[in-house]
């Protein structure tokens, strides 16, 4: 018998069949141990038939059915004779027609005959609308029969990530051939680590995911290939943490009175979550090796004076702290704020500054030559103590006396990289307190995150005034837009400014996938009737000369110049406009206490964590907010129930998992943020979450007494892979 191994090219496993191709290029599997690791995304019932919602139009749909009639037609073409089978089958859900063509008699009734009534089987097409009832275009078809020729046929059907013209029953056969072959499959988990985590080994663990009797022998095997790679995740990510540990960092141990002369000062009190998270950051600013925390809190949470305490504790310790801005806006408003709010104390060696005072810094790339070199200079001798700077402060011609504490607002906007090119101007490695307003889940925050501890502020500072916020439908109400604008016009008599956001800048174009209206003409074909979406160009135009008329209008989006941008933001912040329409570029931080309304247009095009950081734009000074998500979604799609989520709720945590749960996970663990090239294969950060929890426990044990995995060849090798492509990845991008 022939033996082949994990390494062996999947051409060993096809014998003749095309589909090899297929599944090469089409797919990207070269080796039979990859197709072995081609996981089924789920699978049927071959007993049940499917449940089927409401499929969408032209998509690839695989269901069990079962038909419910079979005849065969002729029609001419030509001078030819053809032959038309029309099957029709019921699911769980709706009923579905199928053609199949052919020029022989004898293969039509081959066709009937192998789908005879109440028979079942699988079967793949693309979905079409044809005079009022669904069908599967280019139809093909597996039927289980009843416990023929296939018994395997007759239990849980694996359905596979496919590619054009490959089919789940190709796939289902090869890679048994291959689970039949497969010899010498090395488990990186040693018989004594499956013992003690309760795992099966590979090879069951494979033949129970591709070939389970039922749903338990699944998740069992299922289950081990979740576990192996959340331990190798979070052996990588522990081993990173232990680096980072044992990088010395300068203790900061305070000294001078600054801080508490800060405090003194503050007109409020600190909520408890900010006290204690100040405590949190205070002690292990005194340790020598270097904080890496991550600060999450809801916009207007107060994480800006947690920070700025943090900084003013480095430098009544004698060094510096720099806090970096994903926009020169917010850097400027940082700036501002900062320095409103050290007062006196922000005026360090200046006459009529406190004793304790220290100098406040702005940089910024838009800066005058002569005022940027000033803020160079202050840096490099120390005369600064704080910093605040966008990107700018990432350059080489940047130095600091003693930086001792980098703050990173809205980390979305940085990547690790820039995050290191600041890092790296301090002599020794300093202190790193990451912001970022946008709510991430525990495990998520623990997957990509796993290099940073982290904190989180929950309550809001009170006198925040609520956020109201309603979906308005214009598929059934289009007229409700009027009633829209009407209520812009009635903040604005109030005094009020508003933000109007639109998904893109112009409407020149239709952009691929703008096809949201499917309208069924009078013969029963679908035609998609292109509607375009708002764009902030266009809007700006018809409402300033018609529903607006009258009211300071203005546009930002981010293909004006930046200057241009600059003066935007500031007369919308200095009250100069009243209704600022523009594209997401507003997103971040930025504080208007006088906007009290937001009108969201195309809502559905954004992602709920989105929506949820844009209306924290209103409702910022006290004033009650007022957000309207306006759509053309019809109720009960994916996309309206998203809108909904987000109007019944302020809870920004429970919004991330809404939105986690509709995105595909790739997004979130964005290379980016994680410094990971690869997304988690099995793993699904919410569903497992009590896996990866285990997974880290795992991971800081088997640290702890092998700290090189010498035991656990297989371990340490794929921890190293990752650690390698991570590195590359990093090279790659410098
Ligand atoms: P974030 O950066 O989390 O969005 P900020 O730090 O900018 O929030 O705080 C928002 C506003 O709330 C600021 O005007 C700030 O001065 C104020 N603030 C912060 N902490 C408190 C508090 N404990 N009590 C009252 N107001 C506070
Ligand atoms: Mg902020």
């Amino acid at each position: 018998m022939v033996s082949i191994t994990p390494e062996s090219p999947v051409a060993s496993v096809f014998g003749r069949s095309p589909k090899r191709k297929l599944v090469e290029e089409g797919l990207g599997i070269h080796t039979v141990g990859e197709l072995l690791r081609h996981f089924p995304r789920r699978y049927v019932q071959t007993k049940e038939l499917s449940e089927v919602g409401t499929p969408e139009v032209g998509q690839l749909l695989s269901v069990v059915g079962e038909v419910t009639s079979s005849t065969v037609k002729t029609f001419q073409r030509g001078r030819k004779l053809q032959y038309r089978t029309e099957v029709r089958i019921r699911t769980n859900g709706p009923s579905f027609s199928l053609s199949f063509f052919t020029p022989h008699a004898g293969q039509a009734s081959s066709y009937a005959e192998q789908m005879p009534l109440g028979s079942r089987g699988l079967f793949t097409g693309k979905t079409k609308i044809f005079n009022g009832s669904w069908q599967l275009e280019q139809p093909h078809h597996l039927m289980f029969g009843d416990g023929g020729e296939d018994q395997s046929l007759s239990k849980l059907l694996p359905v596979y990530p496919l590619t054009n013209r490959l089919y789940v029953w190709d796939l289902i056969k090869v890679i048994r051939v291959a689970l039949d072959l497969v010899t010498d499959v090395p488990d990186v988990l040693t018989p004594a680590l499956r013992e003690r985590y309760d795992v099966l080994d590979v090879m069951t663990a494979l033949r129970l995911v591709h070939g389970p009797d039922d749903y338990a022998q699944a998740g069992a095997g299922q289950r081990r290939f979740r576990f192996e790679e959340a331990l190798v995740l979070q052996l990588v990510l522990a081993r990173r943490r232990a680096a980072q540990r044992a990088l010395g960092a300068q203790a900061r141990t305070g000294g001078g009175g600054l801080l508490a002369a800060f405090d003194e000062r503050l007109p409020f009190d600190l909520t408890a979550g900010q006290g204690e998270i100040g405590e949190v950051l205070e002690t292990e600013l005194a340790q020598a090796h270097p904080m890496n925390r991550l600060l999450q809190g809801e916009v207007g949470s107060g994480k800006t004076v947690v920070a700025l305490r943090a900084m003013l504790r480095v430098v009544d310790s004698g060094g510096q702290a720099a806090l970096l801005a994903p926009t020169e806006v917010l850097a400027q408003q940082h700036h501002r704020s900062i320095s409103a709010m050290l007062g006196d104390l922000a005026q360090g060696g200046m006459l009529g500054g406190a004793a304790d005072g220290t100098t406040v810094a702005l940089l910024t790339g838009s800066m005058p030559k002569a005022a940027k070199d000033e803020a160079l200079s202050m840096l490099s001798s120390g005369d600064a103590g704080i910093v605040i700077g966008t990107h700018a402060l990432l350059e080489e011609s940047v130095t600091f006396a003693d930086l001792g504490l980098v703050v990173v607002d809205e980390q979305h906007r940085f990547g690790v990289k820039q995050r290191a090119a600041l890092t790296g101007k301090a002599g020794t490695p300093p202190h790193v307190l990451v912001m970022t307003a946008t709510p991430i889940p525990r495990t998520v925050a623990m997957t990509v995150f796993g290099d940073l501890e982290t904190s989180v502020l929950t309550e809001l500072p009170a006198g925040r005034a609520p956020i109201q916020t309603n979906v308005v439908p214009l598929v059934d109400q289009p007229q409700w837009i009027s009633r829209v604008w009407e209520r812009v016009r009635e903040e604005v008599a109030k005094g009020h400014q508003v933000y109007v956001v639109c998904p893109r800048i112009s409407g020149d174009t239709l952009e691929e996938g703008e096809s949201d209206q499917l309208d069924v003409d009078e013969d029963g074909e679908v035609t998609t009737k292109k509607v375009p979406l708002a764009a902030v160009e266009d809007l700006h135009e018809e409402l300033s000369g018609g529903e607006l008329q009258g009211l300071r209008t203005a546009v930002l989006h981010g293909r004006l110049p930046a200057d241009q941008k600059e003066r935007t933001m500031r007369a919308f912040a200095a009250g100069q406009v009243d209704v600022l329409i523009s594209t997401t570029v507003i997103e971040v931080g930025v504080d208007v206490h006088n906007a009290t309304t937001m009108v969201l247009l195309d809502a559905d095009r954004f992602g709920v964590s989105q929506l949820h950081q844009l209306r924290g734009r209103v409702g910022r000074g006290g004033l009650p907010g007022l957000c309207l998500l306006v759509s053309r979604a019809e109720a009960g799609t994916p996309a309206r129930e998203r809108l909904d989520a987000v109007a019944s709720t302020t809870d920004g945590f429970e919004l991330s998992r809404v939105d986690l749960e509709q995105r595909r996970e790739g997004d979130v663990l964005g290379a980016n943020q994680s410094g990971f090239r690869s997304s988690l294969v099995t793993l699904r950060v919410l569903r497992d979450e009590k896996t990866i929890l285990r997974a880290r426990e795992a991971a800081d044990e088997l640290l702890r007494e092998d700290a090189d995995l010498s035991a656990y060849p297989g371990l340490a090798a794929a921890v190293a892979d990752i650690e390698a492509s991570q590195h590359s990845e990093y090279v790659d991008k410098s």
